[in-house]
């Protein structure tokens, strides 16, 4: 790989003028557009391994890894080689495929909570999915949410809400009527006396809290000693289910996720990202006496045409058999502490307030002196800096996350040499700045 000082980006500028006719902001997530950072997004072409190469030629080492899915590397032979085969037996039947079995098994035997799942295209469809089940489950409306996390774009939980929402300053989305969110109240993560308070002021309104139990969306935050533990005695003393978004944590901190590594166990789970292996899929799962409200067991309807397709189902599958391989989570974890520090340690001898941290497969890094608590603090972070960062990162071949807002994620691909490349390149450019 050759550094490059001066982007080429003809044929990306070409095609995003293009896109931006056809489709709203050229893109159909908004993080893509690189808003926030400022500049010409790129336009991909293919992905391999740690790798990501342009529609100019430009090669880069890829800490996003399509956002999460990546956990293996991209288009791994071994899941690429199973989808193919799965193609040639139909793409979806739209009745039972044994293959659903499988990945049903896989995700109860490796996640606490999860006694019964059920499977969805996205990790909103879980998110929103859940939200019904828990209010179906308890009878009762309200749902508690944390500042600057992120369940997906479904009407109740754009309130406060973390991802492309922080990092594009939105204020709560426009077309969502104030009826549906005037059962979401907020609390700052971190922050047990607040959530507590919150239950004291609403008697038997609250049906229950979800969390991303690290935050992946307003930045990498991770729970501060006691926090989780606090949520699921506060759940239980009031009657109130506790839910782990783990759409981003899980598969990816641990085989097991967030409630694994922590050893504390949610009435409730939602799941995405690394279970599709890189095609759409969601899940939501639980205690089984819960998943028993779900149609047609039960009465709360949820349903979709593609969901548990045998394609998306194949993915899942080899992609956890990969991670079920010895040492995959040790490898993960010390290749990106050492890339976490590392950038904390550069930044900060290159004279710029840093902070930032990591667990296993996810990372975060702050222009702030910190330490970052809850959404408040990431807040402080120097957005202009970080802009100039992640060009400059950009044109020496590392593609970040386009925010402060987002968490890093590396693979089982990334290699040491591609940390020590990574950590010189932040070096020159934290120079610069
Ligand atoms: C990405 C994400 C979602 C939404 O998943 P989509 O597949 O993008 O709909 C929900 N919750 C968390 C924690 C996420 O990181």
């Amino acid at each position: 790989m050759t550094t490059t000082t001066h982007l080429k980006t003809t044929r990306s500028e070409e095609i995003f003028a293009a896109a931006q006719k056809l489709m709203p902001g050229g893109v159909n997530s908004p993080v893509r557009a690189f808003k926030s950072v400022g500049g010409q997004p790129i336009v991909v072409d293919r992905v391999k391994d740690a790798y990501m190469w342009d529609v100019d030629g430009n090669q880069y080492i890829d800490y996003i890894g399509t956002w999460g899915p990546a956990i293996c590397g991209h288009a791994h032979p071994y899941v690429i080689k199973a989808i193919q085969a799965a193609a040639e037996k139909g793409t979806s039947f739209g009745a039972p495929n044994y293959l659903e079995n499988v990945l049903a098994e896989m995700v109860i035997d490796a996640v606490p909570s999860v006694e019964m799942v059920r499977f969805v295209n996205s990790g909103t469809e879980a998110c929103m999915s859940v939200l019904r089940l828990m209010r179906a489950f308890t009878g009762r409306e309200k749902i508690i949410k944390f500042e600057g996390c992120y369940h997906g774009h479904a009407d109740m939980f754009l309130v406060k809400a973390g991802s492309g929402v922080a990092t594009l300053g939105l204020p709560d989305s426009p077309g969502v009527p104030k009826s549906t969110t005037a059962a979401t109240l907020t609390a700052p993560f971190n922050d047990l006396e607040a959530v507590k308070a919150l239950f004291v002021e609403n008697p038997g309104d609250i049906a229950g809290v979800i969390l991303e139990p690290v935050v992946g969306n307003a930045g990498f935050i991770p729970p501060d000693a006691g926090f989780l533990e606090g949520l699921r005695e506060l759940t239980q003393e009031y009657g109130a289910l506790l839910v782990f978004d783990e759409v981003m944590t899980g598969f990816r901190i641990a085989y097991g996720g967030a409630q694994a590594k922590f050893g504390i166990t949610p009435d409730l789970t939602t799941l995405g990202k690394v279970i599709g292996g890189g095609l759409p899929v969601g899940a939501y799962g639980g205690r089984r006496d819960i998943m028993q409200m779900v149609a047609p067991a039960g009465p709360m309807y949820q349903a979709g045409t593609l969901s548990g397709n045998p394609l998306a189902m194949t993915a899942g599958i080899k992609t956890l058999e990969l991670l079920q391989r010895p040492g995959t989570y040790d490898q993960l974890e010390r290749i990106t502490k050492t890339l976490a520090d590392g950038l904390v340690q550069v930044a900060q001898e290159t004279g710029h307030a840093a902070c930032g941290g990591s667990i296993s497969a996810m990372f975060g890094f702050f222009f702030t002196a910190g330490p970052v608590h809850n959404y408040e603090d990431a807040k402080t972070c120097d957005l202009q800096k970080f802009g100039r960062f992640h060009r400059g990162m950009l044109e020496h071949g590392v593609y970040l996350a386009p925010s402060q807002f987002e968490a890093g994620f590396t693979s089982l691909a990334h290699t040491d040499e591609d940390v020590d490349r990574t950590l010189q390149a932040a070096c020159e450019v934290m120079a610069t700045l």
